[in-house]
């Protein structure tokens, strides 16, 4: 995203965007408000900020460029997955005592998900059931640790090892050479989720603008968002604008904004569902380069992964991802994909999420690397927290320095291209 792109925009053409079962529309900004706390940017990050926050009786106006959902919320896998990107770096800056803590992160978010899908009855094809699979030797021994992991921690959801003939069983394709299963994690279609958990926030008294980029933030001891039509003052804001963020060339240089890509099928007959997946788990392999899919709600196959390409012709996105998916399963080879579209996640170098303060009152969280649907829904909770003067959890992210990568706004390109090239290299060992 460059701070050359126009706003506002509509949604992207995902199968996403063409199923809400919410219509949310919000007017944009107009004349000066003032509320307790300000949020820039409605995806997962500020609208579970926003909703925590209505719930604790705060005052909550979030201004979103272009549409609730807009970003990787709306147009990611909707694969629910517990673990929080860059553990070994957390597992270290928390000691060995910190063992339990980290596990209990781990899971936050599903937990949080699932309250709110309960509470505010959000339609948004919930599903239990992901299943980690192996390519490699290698990978079928991290699945293992993994494995004894959710072991030792005596994880209360169905978890098994499954061998490569079993594997095949379960997907219907002879792809892969073991997997672990995990029914505590999950899946679900991201954009009703957003909604829901907007219409939620709102009930309870929230102000969402959307169409209403901030183009500047005023300092001080209270703080005050600047849109082209209006302004918010606050005693304090929260940036949830992630790799789409323009604002804050600081928040920009410390991610590095990667591309994934989606095609959706048309809806699949019964006997195939039963063919590649009739159990419905969401499936994700273990490269860097990687690819995941599952079904939706209404029985398409949707299948993602990343490739450089910087634009947003579905047809490209088609005829790239089409032809890695019928190497999984040739058996789709008449089938008609509708949908192909993208989105970009926020990387940083360590894989840890970013969370910190730009000023005593402004607070930004950013950088999910990839694992966001869960750990957005986390740092929501967390950024609530931190406003209401309670650091404990906000903290352990907070020291962990983020690593700034020199000359991310002039060579963003070159430096994704690169980055695809050296992780294809480390998958293809
Ligand atoms: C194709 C794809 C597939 C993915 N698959 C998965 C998956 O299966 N599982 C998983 O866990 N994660 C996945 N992710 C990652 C996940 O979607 C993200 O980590 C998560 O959605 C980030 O949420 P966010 O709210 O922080 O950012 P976003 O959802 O990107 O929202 C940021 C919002 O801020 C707004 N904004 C930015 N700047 C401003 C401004 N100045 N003023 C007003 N508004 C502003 C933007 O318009 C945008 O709506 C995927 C991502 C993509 C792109």
């Amino acid at each position: 995203m460059s701070s050359e792109l126009q706003y506002p925009q509509p949604h992207t053409s995902s199968y996403y965007a063409a199923s809400t079962n919410l219509h949310v529309d919000c007017e944009s900004l107009k004349g000066a408000k003032s509320t307790d706390v300000c949020i820039v940017g409605a995806g997962f990050t500020g609208i579970s900020a926003a909703l925590h926050l209505a719930e604790r009786g705060y005052g909550v106006t979030v201004v979103e460029a272009n549409k609730v959902g807009w970003g990787a919320s709306g147009r990611n896998g909707g694969q629910m997955i517990g673990g929080i990107s860059g553990e070994p770096r957390l597992a270290a800056a928390l000691g060995e005592s910190g063992s339990k803590l980290l596990w209990d992160l781990r899971w936050a978010g599903h937990q949080i998900i699932r309250e709110r899908v309960e509470t505010y009855a959000i339609d948004c094809d919930l599903k239990a059931g992901y299943v980690d699979v192996a390519i490699k030797p290698r990978h079928l021994r991290d699945l293992e640790r993994e494995y004894r992991y959710l072991e030792e921690h005596k994880f209360s959801f169905e978890h098994t090892m499954f061998s490569k003939e079993k594997t095949q069983e379960l997907l219907g394709t002879k792809a892969y050479i073991g997997a672990l299963l995990n029914m505590g994690n999950g899946h679900l279609h991201p954009l009703n989720l957003c909604l829901g958990e907007a219409a939620a926030a709102m009930s309870l008294g929230a102000k969402i603008y959307e169409r209403s980029p901030a183009i500047r933030i005023e300092r001080g001891n209270k703080a005050t968002v600047v849109t082209h039509g209006g302004s918010v003052t606050a005693d304090s804001v929260i940036l949830a604008g992630n790799a789409y963020h323009f604002l804050e060339p600081r928040l920009r240089g410390n991610l590095l904004p990667v591309n994934s890509f989606i095609v959706a099928s048309e809806p699949l007959s019964a006997e195939l569902i039963e063919e590649i997946n009739p159990r419905d788990l969401a499936v994700c392999d273990p490269n860097y380069i990687l690819t995941y899919f599952r079904l939706s709600g209404d029985g398409r196959l949707l299948f993602g992964g990343r490739f450089t390409y910087f634009g947003s012709d579905s047809e490209v996105i088609k005829k790239t991802l089409v032809p890695r998916l019928l190497k999984i399963y040739p058996q789709l080879s008449k089938i008609n994909f509708e949908f192909g579209w993208g989105g970009t996640i926020g990387v940083t170098v360590n894989r840890v999420p970013q969370m910190g303060k730009l000023a005593d009152n402004i607070f930004y969280s950013q950088g999910y690397s990839g694992h966001g649907v869960n750990v957005t829904h986390l740092a929501g909770q967390i950024l609530s927290e931190a406003v209401a003067g309670t650091m404990e959890r906000f903290d352990i992210f907070a020291k962990i320095n983020p690593v700034t990568i020199p000359g991310q706004h002039l060579f963003r390109n070159q430096l994704v291209s690169l980055g695809m090239l050296y992780y294809k290299f480390i998958d293809s060992l």
